[in-house]
């Protein structure tokens, strides 16, 4: 998959083409934008810090204007959260200074943050659970005992800023009643009670339906409006050109951009990110649907709890389609997933029927376990390859055989043949682009990605009738998106049934045939995405449910 090396050359900023603002004072940088005034609120100059060999962050550095959302933007591992960590005094660079409005400042701790006026918005949420939002807001940001009388004060201010930035929480709830989006607001409003006047959220939205995303980033606006800072690091790009005023793009512990959002592009962004061209459209033609292989009545699971984590989810998967199904993480998809890949856990109870061309597939006991579902044709790329796809500690060669270790291919009179496999891994590292090309190597020695790249190169090449496919692209580098989103659309055009699960929209509306989307263990609704719309999508994400079914 080598398209033509048209990226910029690595390296410094200076190369790129619009100019870095990054370096404020020299010619030909941009000037910041109108909104700011006086000194930027974040300077950033030659912030290096190394992990052993691991360079996570070389040479950084950018400055912020006063009153503007600022985006971060580069690849899984491109050292994003190491510099905001040493912004938040996590880690120490091992070089470089930080200025804050102007002044040089020391950030040994994130005590010294605060006092900065720098505020985290955590990935996960460190809330007390069974405490309430007011408890949680003023917890360690108040000296002494809670008297009655700081207690009302904290509460007057809590419910002032909350009206004042549209962060509507009640004060009293318990953070175990609210929803992920609401403890996401707690956490700003900790951030701002504690008189941030910086705020940085580290991939903020990765746990929010697309409406929830939408409220925050509307929340950050009015932030912003009201003169904080604010650092976005995302790896969405739709979410970058919606609400940010300025970006940064960092590759491999380098930034190797700084662009005004108004004067750039995805493509270019994506350019950026990778180093190279990068197709943002699958480009697929239309799909043509065969015979139903895979049929599900009213299947249900109970956890061990007796929880009925899936309820009555019935659903049709043809030959040369891809239904997608969208949902929050944690609405039954993974269930969903589980029961058709045979990889319920004991203690749990399916009910309901499932049917392979016409024919009963057990969903217990004998013959309904991952090794049957895969003989009987149904591949499976699971959502966590860590604990489902890999052992971490075998071989990429040894792992290339798991699960299909009968497979004649590999067999030689009664034995296995592992110089079959070694050779066939070999031969998949090189098609797929495997890095680095050593089937020797651990699995757990492979980048996420690379990883991913061995599971799919493993399930795909079974040529099952039927693919379960589980969060593809999560933690996987962009560059390889494109290339694992080719390789579905290219199975589906042979004919293969496919399932498709994932948390990104965007994923499930560009390569989706159909979509179901998932709430409370309920399919809510099946949508046409030559017809529908994120919004709709998204609502039903949400358990809004609009019209009557006309599914
Ligand atoms: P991003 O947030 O852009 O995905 P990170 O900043 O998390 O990237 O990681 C940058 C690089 O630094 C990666 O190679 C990662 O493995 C490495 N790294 C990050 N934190 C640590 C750590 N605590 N110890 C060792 N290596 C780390
Ligand atoms: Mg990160």
């Amino acid at each position: 998959m080598t398209t033509g090396n048209t990226g910029p050359a690595p390296g410094g900023p200076g190369g790129l083409n619009p100019p870095a603002f990054g370096q404020a004072s020299g010619p030909g940088g941009l000037t910041p934008p109108a909104s700011a005034h006086g000194q930027p609120a974040i300077e950033l100059r030659g912030i290096s810090k190394s992990f052993g060999a691991v360079r996570a962050n070389e040479d950084i550095s950018f400055s912020v204007p006063k009153g503007t959302i600022h985006g971060i933007i580069g690849e899984n591992g491109a050292g994003k959260s190491t510099l905001m960590s040493i912004l938040y005094g996590f880690y120490r660079a091992d070089q470089g200074e930080i200025l804050i409005h102007g002044l040089p400042t020391a950030l040994p701790d994130s005590q010294a943050a605060i006092r900065a006026g720098i505020g985290m918005v955590f990935q996960h949420f460190k809330l007390v659970q069974n405490f309430t939002v007011l408890e949680n807001i003023i917890l360690g940001a108040e000296d002494g005992p809670l008297l009655g009388r700081s207690l009302r004060r904290a509460r007057d201010s809590l419910t002032a800023l909350a009206r004042e930035y549209e962060l509507d929480v009640d004060p009293d709830a318990l953070v175990e009643d609210l929803s992920v989006g609401h403890q996401q607001r707690v956490e700003i409003l900790k951030a701002l009670y504690r008189n941030a006047d910086i705020l940085i959220l580290d991939e903020p939205t990765g746990v929010l339906t697309p409406a929830e995303a939408d409220h925050l980033f509307r929340i950050l606006r009015g932030l912003r409006d009201q003169g904080k800072t604010i650092l976005l690091i995302t790896h969405k790009l739709r979410e970058i050109m919606e609400t940010t005023d300025n970006v940064s793009v960092m590759r491999r512990g380098r930034l190797v951009g700084s662009v005004r959002t108004s004067e750039t592009s995805p493509a270019a962004l994506a350019e950026l990110m990778v180093g190279r061209k990068v197709l943002l459209e699958t480009g697929k033609a239309p799909a043509r649907p065969g015979p139903v292989l895979l049929s599900a009545e009213l299947l249900t699971l109970r956890d061990e709890h007796k929880v009925e984590r899936l309820k009555s989810v019935s659903l049709d998967l043809r030959a040369g389609e891809i239904l997608g199904i969208a949902g929050v993480a944690g609405n039954g998809q993974s269930e969903l997933l589980s029961i058709l890949g045979g990889m319920t856990r004991p203690g749990e109870k399916v009910t309901g029927r499932l049917t392979l061309g016409g024919h009963d597939l057990p969903l217990t006991g004998r013959g309904s376990d991952g090794k049957s579902r895969r003989e009987a044709g149904i591949g499976h790329v699971p959502e966590d390859r860590h604990h489902a796809g890999l052992i971490l500690d075998f071989t990429a060669w040894e792992n290339t055989a798991l699960g299909y270790d009968d497979d004649p291919a590999y067999q030689r009179g009664l034995l296995t043949d592992n110089q079959a496999i070694r050779d066939d891994t070999r031969r998949k590292m090189q098609v797929w682009d495997i890095r680095p090309p050593i089937h020797t190597l651990a699995a757990k020695s492979f980048s996420g990605g690379n990883q991913q790249k061995l599971v799919i190169a493993r399930e795909f090449e079974q040529d099952p009738a039927i693919l379960l496919i589980g969060q593809p692209t999560r933690g996987v580098d962009i560059g390889a998106i494109e290339f694992i989103h080719k390789q579905i659309i290219a199975l589906r055009d042979q004919g293969k049934a496919i399932l498709l699960i994932s948390v990104e929209l965007d994923e499930i509306m560009s390569l989706s045939d159909r979509i179901a989307v998932m709430f409370d263990g309920r399919i809510i609704g099946i949508r046409d995405p030559a017809t529908t719309s994120e919004s709709e999508i998204g609502c039903l994400m949400a358990g809004i449910a609009p019209t009557a079914e006309a599914s």
